[in-house]
């Protein structure tokens, strides 16, 4: 098995923020992202695909293809975006850097024409960054505004 990268950048803001914790709480364990009108992140995406090379090209995929794919399903979607606010797949949930690996892996996983994703990495600085492999998990959506608190009648939508 051969595993072959593609790296690219986006930049982005976002808020994290959870509508059924209070503000104090939401500032507490957020901090400087909990930015009520949100902050910016250069991040670097790095998706790993793992596959047998074929015996014609030697390719387990070929890298300018991967990299189509992720302009056209990624990047165009979040670059220079509010994730909370402009991205439709990413609507409800809270922008971690884990849940925009999870997120990313939802729609890139179905276009990969050969091989199989094997991992992303999703780095929100230099130095810190998170590695999704598939492992199922459960990514709740909150179907309120980023700027407003909860109240008794907003929805929440479990996935
Ligand atoms: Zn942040």
């Amino acid at each position: 098995m051969v595993y072959v990268t593609r790296r690219t950048t986006f930049s982005a803001s976002h808020r994290l923020y959870n509508p059924l914790l209070s503000d104090a709480d939401n500032e507490r364990i957020f901090d400087k992202c909990n930015n009520p009108n949100g902050h910016g992140h250069n991040y670097v995406l790095e998706v790993t695909v793992c596959g047998v090379p074929d015996p014609l090209t030697g390719y387990v995929l070929d890298l300018k293809r991967l990299r189509d794919i992720i302009e056209e399903h990624i990047i165009e979607k979040v670059d220079h975006r509010h994730l909370n606010e402009d991205v439709d797949f990413l609507r409800g949930i809270i922008p971690t850097a884990e849940n925009l690996a999870w997120a990313f892996w939802q729609i890139l996983e179905q276009k990969i024409p050969s091989g199989r994703l094997y991992s992303i990495r999703v780095y929100e600085s230099e130095n810190n960054f998170v590695e999704y492999r598939g492992e199922p998990i459960d990514v709740p959506r909150y179907l309120v505004s980023t700027t407003t608190t909860l109240h008794d009648d907003d929805e929440i939508l479990q996935r």
